[in-house]
């Protein structure tokens, strides 16, 4: 009991109220008790699980004759989370340190964009989406293959793009996949809100959240994402990302990458300028703020690339709204919100200055 976590412990109390458990009884019970708190948690509730299998070797023992992949596996997935990096060992191993790693971070972190209550969304997410999409699947791992489902499913963003936006280090777009994948972890940034303007002063690195990166970028799940982004370089190759187990955050912004950096001619500018309604197209319906008051030299000082685009406007994630002949198509969403009359200023005070 000596490493017994202190808040673990009032966690797990808080779960098996009715067995009147306290952190210095617990271990007095006998064995088949133990297994009856494990039971009475929330079946996929995985702080509790990772929180009672770590108590003691006795609450570890209640989890000998579960299935050691299955098990850990749908923990995580039914938390709307899939394992970002490479794992290696005994694959029962693997699935069970991952999820006990995913708790750790629930517990330690204090962003209001992932931590604990992360895992509660996406948990309630999964649930109401499985409900719909899941009902001849029981409690499986499902991923929609959004290269063939029609008609289209009720496919929703991930609310966590609401706390994205990007530093000016974005990835260069003709580096290769990996590459980007790495650095596009340490330009993208979770804001401790998405409606506060100052939101960059309590801003980290999106790739210090493996809660939030590794959510699905999703819920239900898709495994085939496009970005289609027309506005701003129309003709232009797609941004795509296929993972059959699910596309996350992390690969959406993998992909995203590939526009980032991507720089806009002053043709295309004007072209943005001069077009009746330049933003309704990812301000979906709440083009007020932008560009009435700009003259077209501050849209060329604070949207020089695409990356700035999202310096400018808060991003509420994707819009999942066609499937063409490849699979599902995602738009670029923003909302407007309230700009300083310079733009310049606003970027000046909000970005980070580039690196490379
Ligand atoms: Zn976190």
């Amino acid at each position: 009991m000596q490493c017994f976590d202190r808040r673990m412990a009032a966690y797990l109390i808080d779960m098996a109220p009715s067995h009147n458990v306290t952190s210095s009884s617990l271990l007095s019970l006998p064995n088949e008790l133990l297994l009856l708190i494990r039971d009475n948690f929330e079946r996929w509730d995985l702080l509790a699980h990772a929180c009672y299998y770590q108590v003691h070797s006795r609450t570890e023992a209640c989890y000998a004759r579960v299935d050691g992949m299955e098990f850990w596996r749908h923990l995580i997935y039914h938390n709307g989370l899939r394992v970002g990096h490479p794992v290696e060992g005994p694959i029962e191993v693997v699935w069970r340190e991952a999820a006990l790693e995913y708790a750790h971070h629930a517990w330690t972190c204090t962003h209001p964009a992932c931590r604990r209550e992360r895992l509660a969304t996406n948990r309630d997410h999964m649930q109401k989406a499985l409900s719909v999409w899941h009902r001849d699947h029981g409690d499986g791992i499902f991923v929609i293959d959004s290269t063939i489902s029609i008609p289209l499913p009720d496919v929703e963003s991930n609310d966590i793009f609401h706390y994205i936006n990007f530093n000016r280090s974005f990835p260069r777009h003709d580096l290769d996949e990996e590459t980007r994948r790495t650095l596009v972890g340490k330009c993208a940034f979770l804001r401790a809100s998405p409606s506060v303007d100052d939101g960059w002063r309590t801003a980290d690195l999106l790739e210090h959240h493996p809660i939030a990166q590794d959510s699905f970028a999703s819920l239900p799940p898709i495994n085939f994402l496009r970005i289609t982004h027309d506005l701003f370089d129309e003709g232009a190759a797609d941004c795509e990302f296929t993972h059959a187990e699910g596309v996350t955050v992390h690969d959406a912004l993998t992909s995203l990458a590939t526009l980032l950096d991507r720089r806009l001619t002053q043709d295309q500018v004007s072209d943005l300028v001069d077009r009746e309604d330049p933003w309704g197209y990812v301000l979906q319906g709440n083009p007020s703020s932008f560009p009435s008051s700009w003259s077209e030299q501050d849209v060329m000082i604070g949207v020089r690339c695409v990356g700035h685009w999202f310096q400018l406007f808060r991003w509420t994630g994707f819009l999942f709204d066609c499937f063409d002949q490849k699979g599902i198509a995602a738009f670029i969403s923003c909302e407007g919100k309230s700009l300083p009359a310079k733009v310049q200023t606003h970027v000046e005070r909000y970005a980070y200055p580039r690196t490379d």
